[in-house]
């Protein structure tokens, strides 16, 4: 059909093929890219405003591919949710950085972050058992359950009906529930009403607003309200600059994470007394 109705028709179903194309591939190349140990850990700080303190890390998963390079999660996570192996990619993500948690506990002592922030996806999250896997990583790693919070998307709350279920297990184990990208969603105000959280996540969206005139930089305000009101913990998401997280901190934000602190790197290292994360 394409054929017939003109070039710009054709490229673009052109550019849809490539599109799917490269998706079977990178779908066929995470199997070997999970056997072959190509996915490795980042972290980036969560901090504690005014102080600027480390108190958490958010931990983010990357592929040292060894002909593309490094390739983002924004590409293969989608993929992986897809083909389903997201589960198993889920899993190995789980664990190691519960076990990187406990290992930072073990050689930092106070000094460590005090919690590491796992990003779960929906196909995970409606997996049964899954609470189970969770109670399993934090026995063998020897973690304990306060140390570590589950990240969540409103979209994979709703995708499943027994996600709710799945995550009053979790947090029964004394794990926190963080709603990620919190504001981007379809009923996120209606989802407080009924889903186990403590943590919101402003989404960046609302973040790069905060401190400009006009109709946007109210969100990152009324969020943090219903934070309060909620007793739940807000955390604002993709800080870049100094003049944002001072607006934030004016609203009432004490947690801030973005490139202004720090970008996902792939572990810690002691310098003048603070933790700072390691370049690349
Ligand atoms: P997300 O969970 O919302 O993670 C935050 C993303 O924003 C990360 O991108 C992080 O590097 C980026 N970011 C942090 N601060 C800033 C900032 O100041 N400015 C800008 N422009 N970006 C900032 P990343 O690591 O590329 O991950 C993208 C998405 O891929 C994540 O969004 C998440 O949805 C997914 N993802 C990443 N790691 C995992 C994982 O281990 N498991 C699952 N299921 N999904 C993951
Ligand atoms: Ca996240
Ligand atoms: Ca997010
Ligand atoms: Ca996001």
């Amino acid at each position: 059909a394409a054929k017939k109705t003109g070039g710009r028709v054709l490229r673009y179903d052109t550019a849809l093929d490539r599109q799917a194309s490269e998706h079977a591939e990178l779908g066929a190349e995470l199997r070997t890219a999970l056997d072959e140990s190509q996915f490795f850990m980042a972290y980036q700080p969560i901090v504690a405003l005014p102080s600027g303190e480390t108190v958490a890390v958010e931990a983010l998963v990357r592929w040292r591919h060894p002909l593309r390079g490094l390739v983002s999660p924004a590409d293969f996570v989608p993929v992986a949710e897809h083909n389903g192996l997201i589960v198993e990619l889920g899993a190995w993500i789980l664990r190691e950085s519960c076990a990187r948690m406990a290992h930072w506990r073990a050689t930092l002592g106070a000094d460590a972050p005090q919690r590491v922030s796992v990003n779960v996806s929906a196909r995970q999250l409606s997996e049964p058992g899954f609470a189970e896997s969770v109670a399993a990583v934090l026995a063998d790693t020897g973690l304990p359950p306060r140390h570590l919070v589950v990240e969540v998307t409103e979209t994979a709350v709703f995708d499943s009906d027994t996600a709710l279920d799945t995550l009053r297990a979790v947090r029964a184990l004394g794990v926190r529930i963080a709603l990620d990208d919190f504001g981007t969603g379809h009923s996120s105000l209606g989802l407080l009403q009924t889903a186990p959280v403590d943590i919101l996540k402003v989404d960046k969206s609302f973040v790069d607003h905060v401190g400009t005139p006009g109709r946007q930089a109210v969100i990152a305000r009324a969020l943090i309200d219903v934070s309060n009101h909620l007793q739940l913990t807000a955390i604002a998401e993709g800080v870049e600059t100094a003049a944002q997280a001072e607006e934030l901190y004016r609203l009432g934000y004490r947690f801030v994470q973005g490139y202004l602190y720090g970008r996902p790197a792939p572990d810690l290292v002691r310098s003048s007394g603070q933790h700072q994360l390691t370049a690349w």
